[in-house]
């Protein structure tokens, strides 16, 4: 289906070009305690390619009967795990980190066939994870507490930071190794043991994972479970011998862990959807914002929590900015992974994915936006999207306030400070957003009045280890990233002597 007929030429890779190397796939079952096991009787999901739209592999369908047994090897490796010294947990980060870095080429390869994102998309993502397990491998080392002390006459206080126990993890299909080390790095950090679940449609990149520090973690410290959400995800929220349950993924699925959390009482850390206003003020540097947009709203073909795929700008320089932000568009290279370097912009991650995008584009026709650049599938196999710019677009368009995640920005106008704050504001979730301006007073005024996790001024997706990540409102609660994501996976407990006579 395609609004208008489509426009984008998707470059194809060379007749011959070496895609994917079957030899690199990890091992077949679940990972638990240390080794695979595999249940060759168990129900196979399908694992696609989104570039040929063939099948890659077939990996375990998980039953709760399998978290259980993930369940009771995480607890059987937690103490020891947890008595390990700082230094000593620190340096087996290091040696993940270092393994990833020697496995780079293998991982990438294997991300971008699961997920189709360009070669140096899928390189970020494994760059980040390594980066993520060697600040998590410092941060650990270097966590502090208030001072022992006196605070109450003749008692001493101290105060200790203890893990949780065994944590549950969930993750999507937009990121999946990165979003792995986002919660698996912490996590160890930390000093708990895991029981992961990745996204049923990309679960390559974790397995391997688990594969390739396999020999590097105790038995038991990491477990991988494959399969379905409502199985394996709710079976590990439910689960009353996990500590707490962290998801990444959609309000949808945040909602169903949250509610299977809420019979055992254990904690809930949630990274939910975003839908990322960019308020463009009058007095903006124009080409700037136009060019940082390229990259923020398509990078991995806008399937990314924090893209900026909705433009606020102010009605003086709609016209303007629109002519800039369209030229940039049409320059996007959109191709297959194995077709170059140059690819900026790959297909969708499934079929169910690009039909949902595809809805949403005649929906916003429907509602009344005007295509500016793209609209509609692009011609041939593979689930490719016209990089697109909506405008004209009705305030209170699903388009403005769902979250599309695809290649599709909006554009809507607004008049002065108070409307632009009051409109960005004005969806349920909060994780990103950015202000585009030279006033350093609106600057700071506009970013103090966002309800996002984080703000962004005069940039947008610009993400460092030692930030923290996460949303407000409707986008979840507790942070990944930083010393803050090693806080969410620690207790802290109050040890108090009486000295006194
Ligand atoms: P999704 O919610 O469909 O799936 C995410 C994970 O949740 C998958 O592993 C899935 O199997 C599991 N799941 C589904 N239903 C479940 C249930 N009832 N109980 C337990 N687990 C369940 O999300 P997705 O489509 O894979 O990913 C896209 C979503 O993730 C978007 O909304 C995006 O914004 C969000 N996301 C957020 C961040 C962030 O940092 N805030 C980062 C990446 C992606």
């Amino acid at each position: 289906m395609s609004l208008t007929a489509p426009r984008t030429d998707v470059v194809r890779r060379a007749e011959g070009a070496r895609v994917f190397d079957s030899a690199v796939l990890p091992p077949a079952g679940h990972f638990v305690d240390g080794a695979f096991r595999d249940a060759p009787d168990a129900d196979r999901l399908d694992v696609v390619d989104p570039t040929s739209e063939e099948v890659i592999t077939r990996v375990a369908q998980g039953t709760a009967a399998d978290v259980d047994v993930a369940v009771a090897a995480a607890q059987r490796a937690r103490a020891p795990w947890a008595r390990l010294t700082p230094k000593e947990r620190s340096e087996l980060l290091h040696a993940v980190a270092d393994r990833i870095a020697q496995h780079r080429d293998v991982l990438v390869m294997l991300e971008s066939a699961n997920t189709g994102k360009p070669v140096s998309v899928a390189r970020d993502d494994v760059d980040g994870t390594i980066d993520t397990f060697r600040f998590m491998a410092g941060a650990l080392r270097a966590t502090t507490s208030l001072a022992a002390g006196d605070y109450a006459k003749d008692h001493l206080s101290v105060i200790l930071r203890e893990p949780l126990g065994v944590v549950g993890v969930v993750t999507p299909w937009n990121y999946p190794l990165l979003m792995a080390a986002w919660k698996l790095a912490p996590i160890l950090a930390a000093g708990n043991t895991v029981v992961i679940k990745p996204s049923e449609q990309t679960p390559l990149t974790t397995l391997k994972f688990a594969e390739l520090v396999a020999d590097l973690l105790p038995a038991g410290v990491l477990n991988v479970v494959t399969g379905l959400g409502p199985v394996v995800g709710e079976a590990l929220a439910a689960h009353p011998d996990i500590d707490m349950i962290a998801l990444t993924g959609s309000v949808g699925s945040g909602r169903a862990v949250a509610r299977a959390a809420a019979e055992s009482l254990k904690r809930v850390h949630l990274e939910l959807g975003g839908k990322a206003p960019v308020v463009v003020f009058e007095d903006a540097d124009l080409d700037l914002a136009a060019t940082s947009l390229r990259a923020a709203s398509f990078y991995n073909s806008g399937q990314e929590c924090g893209a900026a795929c909705r433009v606020l700008v102010h009605e003086s320089v709609a016209d303007a900015f629109v002519e800039r932000l369209v030229a940039q568009v049409r320059e996007l290279v959109v191709g297959e992974p194995a077709a170059g370097e140059d690819v900026e912009v790959g297909p969708l991650v499934s079929r169910a994915h690009y039909d949902r995008v595809l809805g949403h584009l005649e929906q916003a026709v429907v509602e009344g936006a005007r295509v500016a650049v793209g609209g509609g599938a692009a011609e041939g196999t593979g689930f490719f999207v016209e990089p697109t710019v909506l405008v004209d677009v009705p305030a209170t368009a699903a388009c403005t306030v769902e979250e599309i995640f695809g290649p599709v920005v909006t554009v809507e106008t607004f008049a002065d400070e108070d409307e632009a704050v009051e409109r960005a504001n004005g969806v349920r979730l909060g994780l990103s957003a950015s202000v585009w301006t030279n006033d350093a007073r609106r600057s700071h005024a506009v970013a103090a009045r966002l309800d996002a996790g984080t703000v962004w001024v005069n940039s947008h997706l610009v993400l460092a280890n030692e930030v923290p990540w996460g949303g407000f409102k409707g986008s979840g609660y507790g942070r990944d990233l930083s010393i803050y994501a090693l806080d969410d996976y620690s207790r802290t407990k109050h040890v108090m002597h009486n000295h006194g006579r």
